[in-house]
């Protein structure tokens, strides 16, 4: 075996040697060693020289870069695992196995923890490289009969967090909708003994409503493809997911690339691995099952204007599968229970509140449940037996997203990637270049965009955003999203990354509609709607519903809905504040651990292989076959500029306020 393994790197060696004389066709793989690699167009340049070869890393130093291939390259085999294992990092051509091996080998000769930070907007490839590295590590490193069972447990809670955590949007088919921190724990001897999960903020607002072309999470439609007659007989359920509102207002559920019925096998055989019994297995798809009834039930309205709900079989499958009286379900979700002096009175609800209530309870069970699930994983994933053992981290998060109407939950994930860009340029530009300094080396200095700015905007306290936005949510009167708009632009109207209707852009560019809002962030600029952003950050669940919920007798729920809750009179804080305080405890988590980055990068928004370039302009590329003149004329139009602002010479075009667009020279060739 080590021969061969020999062989191969000799071989690879080889071929590294023989490419870096056809540099000019294949680039360089480090692009320290580009000879003008500050320059941008040099950067993309080298990296289109390499994807066109399939060659999809490339380092700059230690960080990898790594360019979606949107296709399989066979670079994940057990053999290649086998050529990156032991061997210095710049020996081979960059990979995500170089930097698994390097923080693995630090982590044992300086039994120091690492991080493996892995950053880049939705599709570009984060989770994919994260199961990689997790394979990898599982695969190579040492491991002893006993653990093996650990080992594989720690592979398989991938897929159940991804079945309850994923789901297909515009940008990724298996997008993730909730953030995620890994540690891998290893035992002095390097061998892996074990893991823990921490989650963040789950998109919980998707398991009533979905766009347009978007799918609920993977969870239901694996179920329903797959589970067997029998269970779904259990569970009151029909095969057909176009027969559930919560799975059809997106008509996603048919157009998703997802293998649905191979990957509730692979789950099934999951579950069985990391230990959930008969029971839990039947409470947790009792809960799913009744989420999809819930979305079910069909409200009519009494003479009085008060919502009202028939006894019908899908009241009759929740009452069942979640443990409590059809009776008591039907009053919680018709009425609300106000405290008067000496009483509790039931004051009946409107058919919007009603509506407003059932979709609020689906979203708190479906949403505590994944954080069970996540802790029940951690339960048999924890080693806690080893105390001498050091960690390598792993943090896949939801990457940066833009789409058509962005709404709340963008809003918390682009700031979540604003602030891990934050983390990254704190340590890495930042502190490199104060390095310099301090050793009085010579060096040019580098200009980048520092977005501290734009956290700051978002998470200040008194004057963010998000205080902003809680500040509306608690006070007293009556507050609206377009009160909080208004707030908005009292308070940070000024701000250089920030723009509403109102304050509107000097230079007129994007339109912006009466309810929203422009951030500017590090990754391009986005426009927010305010609608639902009030009712999101308060998440309420009425009182009454809470009770009931308390006491239900699923053994699941009864785990995630505690007496104990009720009692507490203090109110909880905010989505967003949660969601700051959850970012700000991750960051330190981070900081304190030896880092290695994974930047990746999403070579074109249609999903498809051999393809890098981001289309400024759909409309014109890549099929553009008019005058130049005119193509030029519609692709400034579309980024924005007003006709005032630019003149069409004869063989260019003059623009009054220029920005700075990411093309490469060949992009748009006219
Ligand atoms: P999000 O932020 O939405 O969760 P992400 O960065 O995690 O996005 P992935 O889900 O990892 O994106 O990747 C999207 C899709 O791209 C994958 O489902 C897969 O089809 C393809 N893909 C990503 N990386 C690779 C790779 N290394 N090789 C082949 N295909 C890949
Ligand atoms: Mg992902």
């Amino acid at each position: 075996m080590g021969t061969k393994k020999e062989d191969m790197r000799r071989h690879i060696r080889l071929h590294m040697e023989s490419t870096l004389t056809s540099r000019d066709k294949v680039g360089v793989q480090d692009f320290v060693m580009l000879d003008a690699y500050t320059s941008e167009s040099a950067f993309l340049d080298n990296l289109r020289k390499r994807f066109s070869q399939n060659l999809i890393y490339t380092y700059i130093g230690t960080l990898l870069v790594s360019v979606n291939p949107y296709q399989e390259l066979g670079i994940y085999t057990l053999s290649q695992m086998e050529l990156y294992e032991g061997v210095n990092f710049f020996e081979l051509p960059p990979h995500l196995y170089a930097i698994a091996d390097n923080a693995y080998r630090m982590m044992c000769s300086e039994l120091n923890n690492h991080l493996i930070l892995i950053s880049g907007e939705s599709g570009a490839g984060k989770t994919e490289a994260s199961k990689k590295i997790l394979q990898y590590l599982a695969m190579t490193c040492p491991m002893t009969d006993s653990l093996q069972i650990a080992r594989d447990r720690l592979l398989l809670s991938n897929p159940v967090l991804e079945a309850f955590g994923n789901a297909k949007t515009l940008r990724n088919d298996n997008s993730s909708r909730f953030g995620k921190y890994m540690d891998i724990q290893f035992d002095f001897q390097g061998i892996p003994v074990g893991g823990h999960i921490i989650s963040y903020l789950i998109e919980k607002s998707r398991v009533v409503y979905q766009n347009q072309g978007e799918r609920n999470f993977h969870i239901f439609y694996q179920l329903l493809e797959g589970g067997d007659e029998e269970l779904l007989a259990y569970l009151g359920l029909e095969r057909d997911p176009r027969l559930y509102k919560y799975l059809s207002q997106g008509h996603g559920a048919n157009e998703s690339s997802m293998n649905d019925k191979n990957d509730w096998k692979t789950i099934s055989n999951a579950f069985s691995v990391i230990d959930f019994t008969e029971h839990d297995l039947e409470n947790l798809f009792g809960i799913i099952a009744s989420v999809l009834h819930l979305g079910n039930i069909c409200f009519g309205v009494n003479h009085q204007g008060c919502a009202t709900i028939p006894v019908t079989r899908e009241i009759k499958w929740i009452a069942k599968l979640l443990g409590f009286q059809p009776s008591v379900l039907l009053e919680a979700l018709t009425h609300r229970k106000i405290e008067a002096q000496t009483e509790e009175v039931l004051c009946p609800l409107t058919l919007e509140l009603s509506t407003f209530a059932r979709d609020a309870m689906a979203k708190a069970v479906y949403g505590r449940t994944f954080t069970w699930l996540v802790n029940k994983i951690n339960s048999s994933i924890v080693n806690k037996e080893f105390t001498k053992k050091t960690v390598i981290g792993l943090l896949d998060i939801y990457g940066f997203e833009v789409f058509d109407k962005n709404g709340f939950e963008q809003f918390c994930i682009n700031y979540c990637n604003e602030k891990l860009q934050q983390l990254l340029i704190e340590r890495t530009l930042k502190a490199e270049q104060a390095e310099y300094e301090m050793e009085g080396i010579e060096w040019e200095p580098i200009q980048y965009f520092n977005n501290k700015i734009i956290c700051d905007l978002v998470e200040e306290r008194h004057k963010g955003i998000i205080s902003i936005l809680d500040e509306e949510c608690i006070r007293p009167g009556p507050a609206t999203d377009l009160s909080f708009l208004q707030k908005l632009e009292e308070k940070v109207g000024k701000h250089a990354h920030f723009r509403t209707r109102k304050l509107a852009d000097p230079m007129g560019r994007k339109r912006i509609g009466w309810m929203e809002f422009q951030l500017f962030h590090y990754a391009g600029e986005v426009t927010y709607c305010t609608k639902g952003f009030l009712e999101k950050n308060s998440d309420i669940l009425y009182r009454h519903l809470k009770e009931v919920l308390c006491t239900s007798k699923n053994g699941i729920l009864k785990e995630c809905f505690l007496v104990a809750e009720l009692e507490n009179r203090r109110r909880s804080p905010t989505v967003g504040t949660q969601f700051k305080n959850s970012l700000s405890s991750l960051l330190e988590i981070l900081i304190s651990k030896e880092p290695s980055y994974i930047r990746c990068i999403k070579p074109n928004e249609r999903k498809e292989p051999s393809e890098l370039y981001k289309s400024l302009c759909p409309d014109t590329w890549p099929h553009w076959h008019g005058p130049p003149a005119e193509g030029v004329k519609r692709l400034v139009r579309y980024i924005g500029y007003k006709p005032e602002d630019y003149k069409l010479g004869r063989t260019k075009i003059f623009i009054r306020f220029s920005r700075t667009v990411f093309a490469t020279e060949d992009a748009f060739e006219l």
